[in-house]
């Protein structure tokens, strides 16, 4: 053929007429009644991708050309426009291969499979016979032959007339500007159209995208197969297309598309879903779009069909790769580790990673590094564009990792600078109470009550509390200690301190029934002191609320217990000057500072039971002191704790019964199902039923949270009283509460709970001297899980267990949603960043403790303003 001889400017020259021709035919090639153009796109571009195989642009363009037959007006618009661009500035884009990878956005494109990857060309016919003929001026550039050559302004190609048609959106701005500040559909290859699909990945701006990070990278030369897959696990596979097949639900608002994929080792089978109404021509076009033979890369999550019991990946995100010679010519689609990112619908992995390549090209050169160069230099960390790159595109591993853990130094220090700011401010400030023991006659008078002796443990705690307390420094304490451990006695104690210095103390549990608890308790230690106790609670009806409102303005009241309820906004305090929070990992950094709020300055002390590993607990209190309780009460006996399967638990009933002949108390706990109260309530409901007739002799109590308050009292009151010998209950009993006598706990379908949670559900037992057992009772024949269950049968130690369990489940898991001061970590992990952790934290004290004010730290003073601006209440600034 002739056109093999041309030089590259003859063949884009061509091109250009042809596009030309295209676009005065207002795109009619259609439905294979005129496949010339697209043809001959397509086999000129075919001819220049052999020619110049490094040159990406071609099989774009090639790829383009093929599925150009078979989109609609608005798509072939789309990709006449697109093809322009690659042809005009030649040097651009021989530097993002990515590029050529975008799909054109456009408003009304459908979402197609695999669109605007490679599609099977329909037939060609020899020749283009209806684009006119070439021009004498073959080395000229496109756009001397462009028809309409008045419109010097314009790009080379665009023609005022396409700029309208196309619908593609604005100026961009110039690529100087901050990532973070740039929307993104200004970046090239994104448009309005994209930008919507992005947000709903927490996309906005350049910046975010650049900050997308991949959830894995496939290793081409480590992959898995499909043989080894194990149900249940996200995998990445790479094979090639048997065979296809779509059809429409019965329903009919709903196409499938089954992908059968095999690699030699075994095959499965990808179903997608795609929603709306086909007809056979759509559902044709979706078969497609997945040719037979094929070579793709899918990952999803592998399940077993329940129909078949065959493996199958179900709405994976399935992407045609190579096998047809392009993929040795792009490597960021094919390199060795390429990466794999979090998607939606409508997204392919082939165009984010094209526009993350491009965002990384273009705005590389003005990112901003705000950490200081020092710091670098100390912890040997790599530049931020570097780590940019290589935790997208790395070269191998060790260049991923390197970037990983400059990425997740970051995250920290920018956590652990808020923190050591907050805590330099904090000590710093003045205004602080200071509540001296004093004669200590209440104190005195309080322990001569107790019924016994505090533990080792107990006395330091209560000790470093009292000195925080003296201190003119506002307190800020965290006690931790677990479960059993005694933590409310050295809170009453410190209680004490701030009463005899003539202030009021709250008290915020997270549940009622627990409120309920500690409010009888204070009121057994504190009414032989004279004192006076309130119980605030939701639900209280108005007068009895108004009651005591009125007591607590008018200092009557010393200690007010109470949840939530003590934070609204109609109580008040006469002399509020200690709070302390139970359970406190239950509570938002929110609630915590508006009970703060309702005194003026007061001291606070939070208590958890739920041992917080110091990993954590640096990166979640690094503004807290920290006490512990490490020691139990003389005479705790370990819990017993077994596993049960559901069959086997008649055999419990004889064990009850004997526990019950020698006073003992039981639990029975099931867990919530489905975040409904409801439901669990019903199937506590259910089981209480049938216990009651099996345990006609006995008694047998239900608790769950549809009980009024009122009827929970009662509940726990008898259950306290020993009037039930058994308590059927949900989660409600879960934290805090104390019942010495109970020495048995069954937990239902204990599969169903996190270890912390079980940790915490079993501290309801071994209280006292006697001892104690635990059955966990579980279906589950998971291995993962009967070795997490076996764990609670290991040890009765909160702090393994938590530990285990933050590993198991991660952090965001092991606090549960409530844990709002929790750092918003996207890429660490602080168990398995510890160190890093440590060293984030480390120079961010150095930082704060040089330059308080960070006056010479401008960048990181905006980054921490930006931070704050998230906040909407300061912990600390509140008090
Ligand atoms: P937690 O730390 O789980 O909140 P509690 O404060 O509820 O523990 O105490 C658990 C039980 O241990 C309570 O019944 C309490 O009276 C008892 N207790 C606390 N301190 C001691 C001690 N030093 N010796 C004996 N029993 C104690
Ligand atoms: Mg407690």
């Amino acid at each position: 053929m002739p056109a093999m001889t041309l030089d590259r400017e003859a063949e884009i020259a061509a091109l250009g007429r042809a596009l030309a021709v295209e676009r005065r035919a207002r795109y009619t090639d259609f439905r294979g009644k005129r496949t010339v153009f697209s043809d001959f796109m397509r086999r000129t571009a075919e001819k220049l991708c052999k020619r110049y195989p490094t040159d990406t642009r071609w099989s774009t363009i090639r790829g383009l050309y093929r599925q150009y037959p078979n989109t609609d007006v608005a798509s072939r618009i789309a990709i006449v426009r697109r093809t322009e661009e690659l042809l005009s500035p030649p040097s651009e884009q021989v530097e993002s291969p990515a590029q050529g990878h975008t799909r054109v956005a456009v408003p009304g494109t459908p979402d197609i499979p695999g669109q605007g990857h490679t599609r099977v060309a329909l037939s060609s016919q020899p020749g283009m016979t209806d684009i006119p003929p070439q021009r004498d001026r073959g080395s000229q550039p496109l756009s001397a032959a462009r028809p309409n050559t008045d419109n010097r302004g314009a790009s080379p190609l665009h023609t005022g007339q396409t700029s309208k048609s196309g619908g593609r959106e604005p100026a961009k701005p110039p690529p100087s500007a901050d990532p973070d500040t740039v929307e993104v559909k200004f970046l090239k290859g994104v448009g309005p159209k994209m930008a919507e699909l992005l947000a709903r990945v927490d996309v906005h701006t350049v910046g975010d995208l650049l900050h997308h990070y991949p959830r894995q990278h496939l290793d081409f030369q480590n992959r898995l197969r499909i043989k080894e897959i194990e149900p249940g696990e996200d995998v990445t596979i790479i094979g090639n297309i048997r065979s296809v097949g779509a059809f429409q639900s019965k329903k009919g608002n709903v196409s499938i598309v089954n992908i059968v994929i095999n690699d030699g080792t075994g095959s499965l089978t990808i179903s997608k879903f795609i929603g709306g109404k086909s007809n056979k021509y759509l559902l044709d076009r979706y078969k497609d779009s997945y040719p037979k033979g094929a070579r793709v890369l899918a990952s999803g999550r592998a399940e077993l069909d329940s129909y078949s019991n065959k493996l199958q990946l179900r709405n994976a995100e399935v992407e045609l790769i190579g096998g047809d010679g392009d993929e040795d010519s792009d490597s960021i689609h094919a390199g060795r580790l390429v990466p794999v990112y979090p998607l939606t619908e409508g997204l392919s992995l082939r165009y984010l990673r094209g526009i993350i390549h491009t965002a990384l090209e273009q705005y590389s050169p003005v990112l901003k590094d705000f950490m200081p160069e020092s710091i670098l230099s100390r912890y040997e960390l790599i530049e931020l564009t570097n780590a940019l790159r290589g935790i997208h595109f790395p070269d191998d591993i060790d260049s991923k990792e390197e970037s990983r853990r400059r990425l997740v130094f970051n995250e920290l220090f920018a956590a652990q600078l808020h923190l050591a700011i907050r805590r330099h401010r904090f000590q710093a400030s003045t205004e602080a109470l200071a509540l001296p023991l004093g004669t200590s006659e209440l104190l005195e008078k309080f322990r001569e009550n107790l019924p016994f002796t505090l533990t080792g443990a107990q006395e330091r705690v209560f000790k470093e509390i009292a000195s925080d307390l003296e201190a003119p420094r506002p307190m800020h304490r965290l006690v931790q200690g677990d479960v059993g451990s005694g933590k409310t006695v050295v809170a009453a104690m410190s209680a004490l301190v701030a009463i005899q210095n003539g202030y009021q103390v709250a008290v915020m549990a997270p549940t009622e029934i627990l409120a309920e608890q500690h409010y009888r308790q204070f009121q057994r230690w504190m009414t032989p002191l004279g004192l006076k106790c309130a119980l605030l609670l939701g639900k209280q009806g108005i007068k009895e609320r108004r009651r005591v409102q009125q007591d607590l303005i008018n200092g009557q009241v010393h200690v007010a217990v109470g949840t939530h309820a003590l934070i609204q906004d109609d109580v008040e305090f006469m002399k509020l000057g200690f709070v302390i929070i139970d359970e406190q990992h239950r509570f938002g950094v929110k609630q915590r500072a508006r009970l703060k709020a309702k005194g003026v300055n007061p001291e606070l002390l939070t208590m958890t039971a739920t041992p917080i590993p110091r990993t954590l607990a640096l990166s979640l209190h690094g503004d807290l002191d920290v006490s512990e309780i490490d020691e139990l009460p003389p005479g705790r006996k370990p819990i017993d704790t077994r596993l049960f399967s559901p069959g086997k638990k008649k055999e419990l009933w004889g064990f009850i019964r004997q526990q019950i002949l020698r006073g003992r108390q039981i639990y029975i706990v099931f867990p919530l199902i489905e975040e409904s109260e409801t439901l669990s309530a019903k199937a506590a409901t259910a089981e209480y039923e049938k216990l009651a007739v099996e345990f006609n002799d006995r008694t047998v109590g239900l608790m769950h949270g549809k009980l009024k308050p009122q009827e929970k009292d009662e509940v726990m009151e008898k259950f306290r009283n020993r009037e039930y010998d058994i308590l059927v209950s949900t989660t409600v009993i879960e934290v805090g509460v104390d019942v010495p006598n109970a020495t048995v706990m069954i937990i239902e379908n204990a599969d169903r709970f996190g270890l912390a949670q079980l940790h915490q559900l079993r501290g309801r037992v071994g209280r006292g001297a006697e001892q104690s057992y635990c059955f966990l009772v579980s279906d589950s024949r998971s291995e993962q899980t009967r070795q997490r269950l076996g764990i609670m049968c290991q040890t009765n130690d909160g702090f393994v267990i938590a530990e285990k369990d933050l590993e198991l489940r991660g952090p965001g898991e092991f606090l549960g949603v409530r844990q709002s001061g929790m750092p918003d970590l996207v890429l660490a992990d602080i168990v398995r960043d510890a160190q890093v952790l440590e060293q984030a934290r480390q120079a961010a004290i150095e930082v704060v403790k040089a330059d308080p004010e960070l006056t010479h730290y401008p960048d990181l003073k905006r980054l921490l303003n930006k931070k704050q601006q998230n906040e909407t209440v300061d912990l600390i600034g509140s008090g």
